[in-house]
């Protein structure tokens, strides 16, 4: 899922995520509306991707933007709603005589867009990200990196990590494999760059050394999605399409589907 204000990039970022990786992507559209009193539609986007001789079938759940009317309050509760729907239908199907079959919607990853200020956390992030990690496995990212110098960039990134502890907002952190060192350390690698930054885009473009890449073309140069200098692009896409999506799916069950039955057993007793 993607969430975050409107304009940020959401709808380019996950078009650039798979745009390489995925088949049918665009032509794969389905609208899911739940009525609100301000239109806020959610779109389930359903995908294939092939990643290392495995087939991995996916829903992407791009959310509209919050945070553009004058009272912002509430404006996001259709997100936490679908995030909870999707616990109760499936903690439903559980209790049901025949579980075969089951209809299993529950989301694994919430990528959640920060505006790249370059100063801080609004409190509306602030809100929005703590009723989130309780629900779903919580990946903050700071949008158009490339509107941010490096040094701009990592003062930003130090401020929201401190705004997050402070906050008790609790991100998704990926597992250290102690037991295999090379990929332990690329883990703590990717840890140490959270929130991850993003640069989104969908075309290719000539960097001044002539080669082609995603990227977006300035009078200066390129910056592009997959380089590690510009951006956390690729540690970002590792996260979620190679080393850590069993584990966000596990966690998935074992914490966030857990805490929503353990807390609805505990207020249906009364
Ligand atoms: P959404 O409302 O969050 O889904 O945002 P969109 O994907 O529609 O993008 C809004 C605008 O931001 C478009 O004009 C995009 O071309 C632009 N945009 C998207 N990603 C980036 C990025 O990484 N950097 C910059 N500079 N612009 C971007």
């Amino acid at each position: 899922m993607v969430c975050g204000e409107s304009g940020l990039g959401k709808t380019t970022f996950v078009n650039t995520l798979f745009s390489t990786t995925v088949k049918n992507y665009a032509d794969n559209r389905r609208r899911h509306a739940k009525q609100t009193d301000r239109t806020v539609e959610i779109e389930l986007t359903k995908a294939e991707l092939e990643e290392r001789f495995f087939k991995v079938r996916l829903t992407v759940v791009d959310t509209p933007g919050f945070g553009d009317y004058v009272n912002n309050k509430d404006s996001w509760m259709p997100i936490i709603e679908f995030l909870d729907d999707q616990h109760e239908s499936y903690m439903i199907q559980e209790q049901q005589p025949h579980r075969d079959g089951r209809i299993d919607m529950r989301v694994h990853a919430c990528l959640y867009f920060i505006r790249p200020t370059g100063h801080t956390l609004k409190p509306l992030d602030v809100e929005v990200m703590k009723r989130l990690c309780t629900r779903v496995n919580l990946i903050p990212v700071i949008a158009k990196a490339d509107t941010l110098s490096q040094h701009e960039l990592q003062k930003f990134k130090e401020r929201i990590r401190s705004v997050m502890d402070a906050q008790g907002i609790q991100v998704y952190c990926p597992p250290i494999e102690e037991d295999n060192p090379a990929a332990a350390e690329e883990t703590k690698e990717i840890i140490a760059s959270m929130p991850f930054s993003v640069i989104g885009s969908e075309t290719d473009v000539e960097t001044p050394d002539g080669r082609i890449v995603k990227g977006r073309q300035y009078l200066w140069g390129v910056a592009e999605v997959e380089n590690e200098e510009h951006s956390d692009f690729k540690k970002l896409r590792n996260v979620l399409i190679r080393n850590s999506m069993l584990d966000l799916i596990s966690n998935t069950e074992e914490k966030h589907y857990e805490a929503y039955r353990a807390q609805q057993m505990e207020t249906r007793k009364f």
